[in-house]
């Protein structure tokens, strides 16, 4: 089928929950996609952040392909080597003592919220149940993770939302520290907004939201869905900060593309989910279990996050060049790979002029570019991104 009729038969066929770019894509390597007429492009969504180490990196596809032909599925009703050794590395290598596997990251925060809630539940005084999270975040689209993202536009025509969430602005001790209340159980929040347009913490933010969870008897929950599997130039980004959580989340990276997700914490929080109180049918099953084997190794033996420092930082640099060209640059932020570019402009005529000039960014807000290529790019990938963002730009 030509591109113009697959696109028509997915306009027919497939409900309209996504603008789509005009292009079909069907192959991918390393940093690089073709699309259905044979054109290349220098990806730098990494299907949002996603394929951090590039479109079929060979050990996790050889990973998946042992795994296929071995065991894919029995259910949690069984125990799974593949399971027990994933949980085994990412308990080794974080905070935590404990995992629950799922299959994407709304479903890793609905798993985070329900633990928070049954945690106070079982444990602390009085009826406490409400989380509180920062004005900005993206959390997911579950009823219960949509209202914890405290964006209005993400809400509009799907009131009732489930009660016990409050909303404070992101980057504000002093206004996280007033909104405690007595029924408050937990904090959630991304240690670098991520959908919002790569909005950065301050310094001491994350070591204050740390000290108000303490002092108030909170669980600190961080969303690493977006900046957690070596976006930000280590394995979390909350070891930038020096703070640890009580609950993590994590997908996206997880599986580098087969859909992983994971929440992490502590035996003492963890005791709260008895078997019966959670589930998922899916979730840990031995051919996801596989690829996040492969990619955790991946990151951990193969220089992966050095790389992703390095030409992270190389990144900035040249985009800070451009911002010397071109008024309508305001800012450019980010740590690691996970790189925004705040314009005056709006952003999708720009990313569409990359689309055409064979690069794929995507806008997170109308006005801020983002930046998550595979961390496994070169300084090359970058002068060539830059050289037709330059382009682009022009008009
Ligand atoms: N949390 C954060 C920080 C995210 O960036 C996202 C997705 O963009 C999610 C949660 C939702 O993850 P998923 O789309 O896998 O459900």
């Amino acid at each position: 089928m030509k591109t113009e009729e697959l696109i028509a038969q997915s306009d027919r066929n497939i409900i309209g929950t996504y603008r789509r770019q005009p292009v079909v894509l069907v192959k991918g390597a390393g940093a690089r996609v073709w699309d259905s007429d044979g054109r290349e492009y220098l990806d730098f969504v990494a299907g949002i952040a996603v394929c951090s180490l590039g479109h079929s990196y060979p050990k996790v596809v050889e990973a998946l392909r042992h795994q296929a032909g071995v065991l894919t599925h029995v259910s949690n009703l069984y125990y799974t080597e593949p399971q027990i050794r994933l949980a085994g590395m990412l308990v080794a290598n974080s905070f935590a003592d404990k995992v629950f596997f799922c299959n994407s990251g709304t479903e890793a925060n609905e798993a985070a919220i329900k633990l928070a809630r049954k945690y106070a539940h079982d444990n602390l005084k009085g009826d406490r149940y409400e989380i509180l999270t920062m004005q900005g975040s993206f959390h997911g689209r579950t009823l219960a993770a949509v209202t914890a993202t405290a964006q209005e536009k993400f809400h509009a025509g799907f009131a009732p939302l489930p009660e016990g969430f409050r909303y404070v602005p992101f980057n504000d001790v002093r206004a996280l520290e007033k909104a405690v209340r007595k029924r408050t159980c937990a904090v959630m929040v991304e240690p670098i907004q991520g959908e919002s347009g790569v909005r950065m913490p301050s310094p001491d933010y994350l070591g204050g939201v740390r000290q108000v969870c303490d002092d108030r008897g909170l669980l600190l929950i961080l969303d690493e869905v977006q900046t957690g599997m070596g976006r930000t130039g280590k394995l979390f980004a909350h070891e930038h900060f020096g703070i640890k959580p009580d609950i993590m989340t994590l997908a996206k990276a997880l599986g580098n593309g087969y859909p992983l997700g994971a929440l992490l914490t502590t035996d003492r929080v963890a005791s709260a989910f008895e078997p019966g109180t959670h589930a998922s049918t899916f979730g840990g099953n031995p051919l996801g279990m596989a690829a996040g084997i492969a990619v955790l190794r991946a990151l951990l033996e193969d220089g992966i996050m050095d790389n992703c420092r390095e030409v992270g930082a190389y990144l900035r640099e040249r985009l800070g060049d451009l911002k010397e060209k071109h008024y309508m640059i305001q800012e450019i932020r980010g740590m690691g790979l996970m790189v925004g570019m705040n314009l005056t402009v709006d952003g999708a005529a720009v990313v569409r002029r990359c689309l055409e000039k064979g690069l794929l960014i995507n806008c997170a807000g109308e006005h801020i570019l983002r930046f998550v290529p595979p961390l496994t790019i070169t300084r090359e990938d970058v002068d060539r991104a830059v050289e037709i963002l330059d382009e682009a730009l022009e008009g």
